[in-house]
């Protein structure tokens, strides 16, 4: 046989030990879990109307085989979890899997994405098994439109379970809003209002091209820029804060503010060269990039009975070929799953 290019076998180089590297020299250290592809929502720009198909519960990963797969991670130098979904706080146990990922050598922070629906009541067991800090998803300060973006979600409770997380201490509170054309964008000076009072920081998400919601995506794209000129056209020019490496927001203050605002701009100026995080779905497939399709499966590995070497070998194998970042810009939406299968 000739041996061409074409044909040549290409010895694929990848690391045996050390953190986790990408080939790009980018460090992993950052794991989002989806705990649960389920959801008490059904926000508009993350899961279509009807249709949704959930994955067999037979499919999750048990909690022992979460622990497993996150001590792997904490073994390979991931210092930070973030908890999400689907909804982390219908997920059972919740309590018991902070408390036990938390208790990891190495794992700096634990935290939570969340609607806050449920947050009430579980906020201090929460904060006792060492939860650190929330994100909490809120697009609206109108009740009957967090009702029209939510699909039927009660505002009042959810404002309840952010103060109730406030004072059990999981703090600084961090607000997600997605700004969506024609639903919110108009309402963005009533939220960072809040940050005069509240040491929290609001933080404006463009919204992304998930499956299953491209049409709202289509319509409903607000960039960071229109956002922050609606904002300095209502409070002046905003304050530049220096943000901690890592964090994909830019941040601002309106002056003279207790918290901050913060951008996330996937779209408009994406902040792939700086990722350090992947993700893990609920049914075991580590997720390089959110917004591609790369997978690889590390649930048949522990369902098979395969060694703590071949887990973690596999996961660092993985990380080597993280994917630079993603193609929107390119017109590559080849994303494969919605945003609440995936982790956001
Ligand atoms: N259920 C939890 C919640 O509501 O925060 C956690 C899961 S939710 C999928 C995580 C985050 O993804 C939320 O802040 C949500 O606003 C964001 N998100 C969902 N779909 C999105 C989209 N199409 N574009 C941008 N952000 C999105």
């Amino acid at each position: 046989m000739v041996v061409t290019a074409e044909t040549k076998p290409i010895r694929l180089y990848t690391p045996a030990k050390g953190i986790a590297k990408d080939a790009y020299g980018r460090t992993m250290s950052y794991l989002r879990i989806s705990l649960t592809d389920r959801c008490n929502f059904r926000c508009v720009y993350c899961m279509p109307e009807m249709g949704m198909k959930f994955q067999p519960r037979d499919e999750i990963l048990t909690d022992e085989e979460l622990i497993r797969v996150v001590g792997a991670f904490a073994g390979l130098g991931f210092t930070k979890f973030r908890l999400t979904g689907g909804e982390p706080t219908i997920r059972p146990h919740l309590v018991d899997i902070v408390g036990a990922i938390k208790s990891f050598p190495g794992v700096e922070e634990v935290t939570m994405t969340t609607n806050a629906l449920l947050l009430g009541r579980m906020a201090d067991g929460l904060a006792d098994a060492g939860l650190d800090r929330i994100n909490v998803s809120l697009d609206t300060l109108n009740p009957e439109r967090f009702k029209a973006m939510t699909r039927g979600g009660r505002f009042d409770m959810v404002w309840d379970g952010i103060l109730a997380a406030e004072r059990a201490g999981i703090t600084p509170i961090k607000i997600n809003t997605v700004v969506v054309r024609g639903q919110n964008e108009h309402e963005v000076a009533e939220l960072a209002r809040l940050t005069i009072d509240r040491p929290w920081q609001m933080r404006f998400l463009e919204i992304m091209p998930m499956e299953g919601v491209g049409m709202v995506y289509d319509e409903g794209l607000v960039t960071s820029d229109e956002t922050q000129a609606r904002l300095e056209y209502e409070f002046g020019p905003l304050e530049n804060v220096a943000s901690p490496p890592g964090d994909p927001a830019r941040v601002w203050r309106i002056p003279g503010a207790a918290g901050t605002i913060g951008f996330i701009s996937p779209i408009s100026e994406p902040f792939c060269s700086t990722c350090n995080r992947v993700r893990l779905s609920a049914d075991g497939k580590l997720r390089l990039c959110l917004l591609r399709a790369d997978e690889v499966d590390l649930r048949d590995i522990v369902r098979s009975g395969g060694s703590e070497a071949d887990l973690t070998g596999r996961i660092r194998s993985a990380i080597w070929r993280k994917p630079w970042g993603h193609g929107i810009a390119e017109g590559d939406f080849n994303i494969g799953r919605g945003m609440s299968q995936i982790g956001g």
